[in-house]
């Protein structure tokens, strides 16, 4: 006998992640609807993020806020590392304290992601506030076997763990063959990985059964998913260069210290970020720091450069590429401001099919804008009242969806507070002289306000509505 099934069942497309563990596309269903909880690995605090660092904040800010659009409480968690030898180092070269630095590039991180739109997880845990919780993991994974204590290191023996490697394809050999330093004599196994290690007097330190030391990188992220979000998450997110070692270290500490049960039940990862079609790295000097390009681009267009391309696939930052997206925001921001006057509610139910369905498949961002895109076309050559209502509530709320056209369209062609050389004021009286002058036929005087304006990066069209103008991109 058939069993009739629900409506919504029926009718609302589910959401399809691709899943690293097992390599393919699943659909996506929290263990409990009414606790849905996402981890996502954060920035070590030492120095200004790139672009590449940005590119996982955007991506699993876009994934939240879908996840909020169906689930009514999302757990979102991205953690600040803020004990790490490269902080040591940055302290000391100061002279200052390790909280000095962390506390300055955890402040100006939050910043520059805000700039491209990405709203503050609900938990950003600290390392260093997780100290205990790393201390209970490290001694349970003693206690069972799968870690030792040796010389006032604490390492989790990889051999231990029969899994190693199931989520990237790699394994132990590879980790021995990653080990760039030689093996340290009080590792049982060349593989085996530090979870614990002790610090002199100068180095900042916590006491442990196995003395003043400091973590290592993996156990913080165990410690404070299990500290905050509890036994196994939904989601775990993060670059795909952190698939190996990092996560597969994550999950051998966490299924061994909690009996083999899942870290995550989902695993995403996003593609690397290349420079003009090179590998982004110091020794080529080719490294873009987020805090410069805000000075340069307004933080929208960053964001939407780096929604362009699909979260897996890898990202070719461009100067083209960004200009592009500045452009295609100019496309955007248009159509919203020739409907400044139109009365629109960005609901939720305002959202077309089209463009959630694409979100819904894997985060299909591309496909997404597309849609976007589309919905602009509409708008500019919409006639009836009602339509334009639609069209606006459709731009607005699939906008939300994205973390995009959420400005003020005056203030996107206002260059969102980067006009160069030139305030709102002096720009509409330019304008309005122009005007003056064109109605008392003096269009030399016209032509030369024009002008000055174009020198100063404002460009004008004059149009049905009048004179519209924007930044020059
Ligand atoms: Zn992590």
């Amino acid at each position: 006998m058939l069993h009739p099934k629900s409506g919504p069942d029926m009718t609302t497309p589910r959401l399809q992640l691709h899943n690293s563990l097992t390599r393919r596309k699943e659909v996506f269903e929290p263990a409990d609807p009414a606790r849905v909880t996402m981890y996502v690995c954060g920035p070590t605090v030492y120095n200004f993020a790139h672009i590449g660092n940005a590119r996982p904040a955007v991506v699993f800010d876009v994934l939240a806020r879908v996840l909020r659009r169906l689930y009514p409480n999302v757990v979102y968690a991205r953690n600040i590392t803020d004990i790490e030898d490269k902080i040591i180092a940055a302290a000391k070269e100061q002279g200052v304290e390790i909280s000095t630095i962390t506390d300055k590039y955890a402040a100006i991180y939050r910043e520059d992601m805000g700039t491209l739109g990405v709203l503050p997880p609900d938990i950003e845990p600290k390392a260093t506030d997780t100290i205990p919780g790393m201390i209970a993991m490290m001694q349970a994974l003693i206690d069972n076997g799968h870690a030792y204590a040796a010389e006032g290191h604490v390492l989790f023996n990889v051999p231990s763990y029969a899994e190693y490697g199931r989520l990237s394809g790699r394994d132990r050999d590879d980790m021995i063959a990653g080990a760039r330093v030689e093996v340290a004599p009080y590792k049982q196994d060349p593989a085996d990985f530090v979870l614990w290690k002790p610090s002199t007097p100068e180095q900042p330190g916590w006491d442990s059964p196995w003395g003043r030391g400091r973590p290592g990188w993996h156990i913080e992220c165990s410690a404070m998913i299990e500290k905050h979000l509890g036994t196994t998450i939904d989601i775990h997110g993060g670059g795909i260069d952190l698939q190996f070692p990092h996560h597969e270290n994550e999950i051998a500490q966490s299924n061994c210290a909690h009996g083999n049960a899942p870290l995550a039940r989902f695993w995403l990862h996003n593609g690397f970020v290349n420079i003009e079609k090179e590998k982004m790295s110091k020794s080529i000097g080719n490294v873009l720091l987020v805090h410069d390009l805000i000075k340069e681009a307004p933080g929208e267009a960053i964001r939407l450069a780096l929604l362009n391309g699909h979260y897996r696939q890898p990202l070719d930052w461009t100067a083209d590429g960004l200009a592009q997206s500045r452009r295609m925001l100019d496309r955007l921001y248009g159509a919203l401001r020739a409907l400044a006057d139109v009365e629109a509610k960005a609901s939720n139910e305002a959202v077309p099919s089209a463009f959630l369905e694409a979100l819904l498949d894997d985060l299909n961002t591309p496909k997404a804008l597309a849609v976007l895109f589309d919905l602009a076309k509409q708008a500019n050559t919409a006639t009836d009242a009602a339509e334009k209502v639609r069209l606006k509530a459709a731009l607005l709320a699939s906008g939300a969806l994205v973390g995009l056209l959420q400005a003020d369209p005056e203030s996107w062609f206002a260059g969102m507070g980067m006009t160069p050389n030139i305030n709102l004021e002096e720009i509409e009286a330019l304008i309005a002289a122009r005007a003056a002058a064109r109605k008392g036929r003096d269009f030399k005087e016209a032509d030369r306000i024009r002008d000055e304006l174009a020198e100063r990066g404002i460009l004008i069209e004059d149009g049905p509505q009048g004179t519209l103008w924007r930044v020059a991109s």
